[in-house]
């Protein structure tokens, strides 16, 4: 019988959360993406392979998106909320973690008409907002791997929406500045950076109310920011025309990319507020990322990092090889 554990640790030198699941050690070697939509689980009559089916936007009485629960969740909903305080600060792995098919076909989603790249951020919205009900998620975050590089464990285009019972340090950290700009200026911190950024020479496009630019002092090269006008703090509380501005401007920038850069492995993800404070001052945004470095996308979105390995598991496999060295 294998026992699933989860839980979130704190490094006491550091204050940087790491997710322990050992549901992972499933995935000790990321699978290769079975790039045939015969034995994808995520395309048209293979739902059965899925968990079921939470919420879905229909066009012509089919589904275009679908939302449901990981088959192999980071934190689960079922956990029941814990913390230990002191030195070595823990919390049970209490979350969610949910996948979003953006489109009914097997192929890249900037590859199909726009409207699906709408329709699927639009379904991550609505999930994010109900999901935000749930007192004990601090942090939702969204966020989209496209290839093998980025952590896509599967080709069909996809997201996912993970719910934390932590506040991250860089969620924190994002918050803890916008408020400091906020106090320092009057002004929001996004907003500012759009009048900035507009006149910087590193605008990429400007659609409806949204601005795509390469930031400043990027994490990755050709990273983009997809910022829009007097965006509220969470995704969660994004409008229509910013979402679909939203949609529009990555469905165009990751054509850019593809064009320009070539095939890159990349990560989508919303900055914004934590999910239960009123984030005044605080705008969302959506970042990619070409990952060239391996990594996950929550990761990347929170800051934390997520493995298998529990150091009692590596300290008893690390005994036992001892034991068998010495004997
Ligand atoms: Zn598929």
């Amino acid at each position: 019988v294998v026992v699933v554990t989860r839980e979130i640790r704190r490094d006491p030198t550091t204050g940087e959360e790491v997710v322990l699941s050992s549901e992972r050690t499933l995935e000790r070697r990321p699978p290769s993406p079975p790039d045939d939509p015969q034995s994808c689980p995520f395309c048209p009559g293979q739902e059965r392979f899925t968990r079921p089916t939470i919420a879905a936007v229909e066009r012509a009485g089919a589904w275009v998106a679908r939302a449901f629960a990981n088959r192999r969740p980071v934190l689960v909903v079922e956990e029941a909320l814990s913390s230990r305080d002191g030195l070595l600060q823990s919390t049970s792995g209490v979350g969610a973690h949910e996948v979003i098919v953006e489109a009914p076909e097997h192929v890249p989603l900037h590859h199909l008409p726009v409207e699906r790249t709408v329709d699927a951020l639009t379904l991550a919205t609505l999930r994010m907002q109900d999901l935000r009900r749930d007192m004990r998620l601090q942090t939702l975050s969204w966020f989209r791997n496209h290839g093998v590089g980025a952590g896509a464990s599967q080709a069909h285009p996809h997201a996912q929406v993970v719910g934390l019972p932590v506040v991250p340090r860089r969620v924190a950290a994002f918050r803890d500045r916008c408020a400091a700009h906020r106090a320092r200026t009057g002004r929001p911190l996004m907003q500012e950076l759009r009048e900035v950024e507009a006149r910087a020479g590193r605008l990429v496009l400007e659609q409806g109310p949204v601005m795509a630019f390469c930031p400043f002092a990027p994490r990755h090269p050709f990273e983009v920011w997809l910022v829009p006008d007097g965006a509220g703090p969470h995704l969660a509380d994004a409008t229509p025309a910013q979402l679909e501005a939203t949609a529009r401007a990555m469905h165009a920038v990751l054509g850019a990319l593809e064009r320009g850069v070539g095939p890159t492995p990349l990560t989508a993800l919303a900055f914004g507020a934590p999910a239960q404070e009123a984030g005044e001052g605080i705008g969302w945004h959506i970042r990619l990322a070409p990952r060239l470095l391996v990594g996950a996308g929550l990761e990347e979105a929170t800051g934390l990092a997520v493995h298998s390995v529990f150091p009692e598991e590596a300290a008893e496999v690390l005994r036992s090889a001892l034991s068998v060295k010495t004997r």
